[in-house]
């Protein structure tokens, strides 16, 4: 596939050098039954650039007609107390702060709606979710609370709202520029609500030099000062713009911008390089496969997390693990996307005879410690 000239963000054609992943599985987040199924997962090539202009790093022979957004993209992350406590803080501060108490919420992109139903029952308020992934539960939806199975644009907004939330979206849109200022429509039709983004912060991937943050379902990465300057771009201020969840995630409060000026494109400081995080992550990922096969001193070893981290580690890594823990009954009993290796939930009986369990995600080690040693684990355990 050819590599997109421009970015994405703000059509500037002034790119970095290349960083390529080979042969990286195209979905991370899905359902698979059977093992055939799971390790013949369609492998693309991530070819990350950085827009030297506004620092924006996307994937540029992204195709996102790859990507299965069906009922079996199976992404919810509300199993882990550490990300439910992530989304019940958010949920509070959002309704204290915006007035939300007996409002209006629109979600674009709410997955299978499960932060919308809890804000809605924080600010007895009522509900609209967007996405083609979403698919009903078994039991019908509160009272005030829509869903529809498909994208939303400004001419479906034909009420005020009084908050637009759009929680990790953004890094799955291939026009970005295009879609921001989509999302400015729609507020525009929404009468001017606070509009809601969080997304990954692409300085914690440097930091941690976590390549296994890198994902084919993620077409980009959003430096802080590249991803409020694009949202300028769109027509919107920033009213508040934070690290959350350990600074995995950034959190931006919007609202339509009063003038329309064109911002001055923000400079990439060093910690949000693109270059300087291919030169050090695979060296990071070599010591990091050393320190695993001496820590499991023998024995076999796992990964606890299937989200799209420990699916991402375990394609990269040429050592596999026996088996991978998830805590979401949804991924119980499938195959790791791209692999043969089984999820398994955490009272597996195999789990007690492995030497070594590894962490994908340091946000949820004290809660999975505290698991493991309840279940009298002997292993060691390694975080990312
Ligand atoms: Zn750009």
């Amino acid at each position: 596939m050819m590599s997109r000239p421009d970015c994405p963000g703000c059509g500037s054609t002034t790119l970095s050098a290349p960083f390529r992943l080979p042969r990286q599985p195209v979905v991370l987040n899905y359902r698979f039954r059977d093992a055939q199924a799971a390790s013949r997962v369609p492998r693309h090539d991530v070819t990350l650039v950085q827009c030297r202009r506004c620092g924006l790093v996307f994937n540029a022979t992204f195709d996102p007609s790859l990507i299965p957004y069906d009922e079996n993209y199976e992404n919810r992350q509300c199993f882990s107390a550490a990300f439910g406590t992530h989304l019940e803080t958010l949920a509070k501060a959002l309704t204290a702060r915006n007035r939300l108490q007996h409002g209006r919420i629109l979600e674009v992109g709410c997955g299978k709606g499960d932060f919308l139903r809890l804000l809605c029952g924080i600010a007895s308020a009522q509900g609209e979710g967007y996405d083609t992934s979403y698919e009903p539960g078994p039991k019908a939806e509160p009272p005030g609370l829509s869903f529809h199975r498909r994208y939303v644009s400004a001419t479906d907004v034909t009420r005020p709202f009084d908050t637009v939330i759009c929680r990790h979206v953004v890094e799955h849109v291939p026009e970005i520029g295009v879609f921001l200022r989509d999302l400015h429509a729609i507020a525009v039709a929404a009468g001017d609500p606070v509009v809601v983004l969080e997304t990954p912060r692409f300085e914690w991937i440097v930091e941690q030099l976590s390549l296994w943050d890198v994902f084919y379902e993620h077409c980009n990465y959003f430096p802080t000062a590249s991803l409020a300057h694009l949202c300028r771009l769109a027509g919107f201020r920033v009213l508040r713009h934070r690290s959350v969840f350990g600074g995995q995630y950034q959190a931006l409060e919007l609202k339509l911008a009063r003038t329309r000026r064109t911002p001055r494109a923000p400079g990439i400081p060093a910690k949000a390089r693109l270059t300087s995080f291919a030169k050090l992550a695979q060296k990071h990922l070599d010591r990091l496969t050393q320190r695993f096969t001496k820590a499991r001193n023998g024995r076999g070893w796992a990964v606890w997390g299937a989200g799209a981290k420990g699916v991402a580690l375990v394609n990269l890594l040429r050592s596999k693990p026996a088996c991978v823990v998830d805590s979401n009954p949804a991924k119980q009993g499938g195959m790791l996307p791209g692999t043969k290796i089984p999820i398994v939930a955490p009272e597996d009986p195999r789990l007690a005879r492995l030497g070594l369990i590894v962490i994908a995600n340091p946000n949820y080690a004290a809660e999975i410690r505290a698991v493991l040693d309840q279940r009298g684990f002997t292993g060691r355990t390694l975080t990312l």
